[in-house]
């Protein structure tokens, strides 16, 4: 056993039946190295019987730790909070439904022992619905275009962290955390390594479509003043437009007065502009709400219960 420890943080919500074999799992990989290292479960407010599960491992393992929150808080606040309560030299995130292979930790591992700050897993897409890889795919290209920090498709929250990393990651105080945002930002000397995608164990996917739609306009617009301009862009466009069309009907109409109502042409103004400022609206609405969540600094999660003593945390905060 060398001195040096590994975290790993396993957001969980509702996965009662993935629970014991993630923890299994990661138990035996471990032991075959010589680290030591805890297990910190974040249970995100599951409604069935995740914290009994957690309970049972935590009696059968010395090694996991458990932190639960007074409700749903989202992936996002869960990993932050395993972030603060962790206290390994590295820290290694995984899913709970096993959907992230144990069998990738000896490579996490020596991307870390060579002396990387991020080491990266990246899945394919294969065994994904052909809608959703292509959605994403879509997602990303657009994404990169219009977003200050590059993001990459398959590259998610899967990864080691060091202790630097991590130190980085915890300065980020914004309330709205958009985390494959805020790994690119932090930069650092990062490793990539892929791995093929797995299906998910037992349970069924967190992710509805309006969940990932919201995810989608949060990683566009936590990371820069963009769309903002986009509107800009638009609306100029439309007043020259605009312009233009009232020029040449006004030489008309003096030329050959009045002929037809026009109808069709108002309609269509009215809906082209109106169209655009309700998109704008939208758009400067988001930047409003953020600011307006950002001012209530209110904290990511609230912590029902734990077996991690709470003076480490502290400390660090200090
Ligand atoms: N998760 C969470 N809080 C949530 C939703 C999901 O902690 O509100 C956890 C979930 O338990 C799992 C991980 O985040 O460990 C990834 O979720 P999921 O497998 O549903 O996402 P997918 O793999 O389909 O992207
Ligand atoms: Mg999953």
């Amino acid at each position: 056993m060398n001195n040096l420890t590994i975290s790993f943080i396993i957001p969980s919500y509702n996965e009662a039946e993935n629970i014991a074999n993630v923890c299994k799992a990661i138990h035996h990989e471990m032991n075959r190295h010589y680290y030591g290292f805890e297990i910190i479960f974040i249970d995100d407010g599951s409604t069935d019987e995740t914290m009994e599960e957690i309970r049972k491992v935590i009696f059968a393992y010395p090694e996991a730790r458990y932190l639960s929150f007074t409700r749903n808080f989202g992936k996002e606040s869960a990993i932050l909070a395993g972030l603060q309560h962790a206290k390994g030299h590295a820290v290694i995130m995984m899913d709970a439904d096993l959907q992230h292979p144990t069998s990738m930790i000896p490579e996490l591992l020596k991307g870390f022992e060579e002396g990387y700050d991020q080491v990266i897993a990246k899945r394919n897409r294969k065994g994904d619905s052909p809608v959703r890889s292509a959605l994403s795919k879509s997602f990303y290209r657009f994404v990169n275009k219009a977003v200050d920090v590059q993001l990459t498709d398959g590259e998610g929250d899967f990864r080691l962290l060091n202790r630097k990393a991590v130190n980085a990651l915890l300065q980020l105080s914004e309330g709205n955390r958009f985390s494959k945002g805020l790994y690119s930002w932090i930069g650092l000397e990062q490793k990539t390594i892929s791995y093929e995608n797995v299906a998910r164990e037992e349970g069924a996917t967190k992710w509805s479509f309006s969940k990932l739609l919201n995810y989608g306009i949060d990683g566009i617009v936590s990371f820069n003043n963009k769309p903002l301009r986009l509107c800009f862009y638009m609306g100029s466009f439309a007043l020259s437009l605009a312009l233009l069309y009232i020029c040449i009907t006004f030489f008309q109409i003096s030329k050959h007065g009045v002929d037809v109502p026009g109808y069709f042409t108002t309609i269509s103004a009215v809906l082209f502009l109106g169209g655009i400022q309700l998109l704008s609206l939208g758009i400067i609405g988001e930047y409003i709400g953020r600011i307006y969540n950002e001012t209530k600094k209110r904290p990511h999660f609230l912590i029902k219960q734990t077996n991690i003593e709470q003076s480490i945390v502290e400390e660090r905060e200090k």
